[in-house]
């Protein structure tokens, strides 16, 4: 766990940054797939259990949400999450898809957690100790970013990726999108980060961006 900017830690949770969690201003930001908690629980107790004041998702998806129920029940904590993705984390993720889909049926039976309740419904301009929520849907219908103006840090979850999940080769994407709800959503939402002009980008998949360069010239090819 290293600290990329003030009061935000980076938490590694699969090899090469391949799934990121994050301790920003003393909430626990996103929280891997269901086997992710003991890695978790070691780096919150590196950083304080006593600290910790909250969970949050980007997302509620099973790469993000897999050890949520298993953390906020160990450190008796509430989670939060967006507005349009609380429903899905309280009913359990892919009650409602479609099984025969065989990545679905993976992450399913491998990497979802199980429901849990959301304490608070999070939207546009709420905080999050110091970072201010962004409503950034499309990748899914209630993801959100968190930011922090003064000096430029942002939580962007799965917005962009800065690594292929296929290949694990590094650089600034848009996400799969078979697993986008709204491929032109998210172009809107990666255009709205991208005019932040942010220092530091913290992804939920692939290395810290220490600048908002690939950023910007993602966002500059997209069509509108
Ligand atoms: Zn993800």
């Amino acid at each position: 766990m290293i600290e990329v900017a003030e009061n935000v830690y980076h938490i590694p949770l699969f090899p090469r940054n391949m799934v990121n969690a994050y301790i920003v201003d003393g909430f626990l930001v996103d929280a891997g797939v269901r086997s992710s908690e003991r890695k978790l629980l070691q780096a919150i107790d590196q950083f304080g259990r006593h600290k910790i004041q909250g969970h949050v998702l980007t997302h509620a998806h099973p790469d993000h949400q897999g050890a949520s129920a298993a953390i906020c029940q160990a450190l008796n904590i509430s989670l939060w999450c967006g507005t349009n993705d609380a429903d899905a984390m309280e009913s359990g993720l892919f009650a409602d898809v479609d099984v025969n889909n065989l990545i679905i049926r993976f992450q399913k039976r491998y990497w979802v957690g199980p429901p849990y309740p959301v304490q608070r419904r999070l939207q546009e301009g709420d905080r999050v100790g110091e970072f201010e929520v962004l409503d950034v849907p499309g990748h899914a219908p209630g993801h959100i970013a968190l930011w922090r103006e003064r000096d430029g840090v942002l939580i962007a979850g799965d917005v962009i990726n800065n690594a292929s999940l296929a290949t694990t080769l590094t650089g600034v994407r848009e996400p799969p999108a078979g697993f986008t709800t709204d491929v032109a959503l998210n172009r809107a939402s990666i255009k709205k980060l991208a005019r932040l002009c942010p220092t530091i980008v913290c992804v939920g998949h692939g290395p810290v961006l220490h600048d908002a360069d690939q950023l910007t010239a993602l966002a500059n090819q997209l069509p509108d």
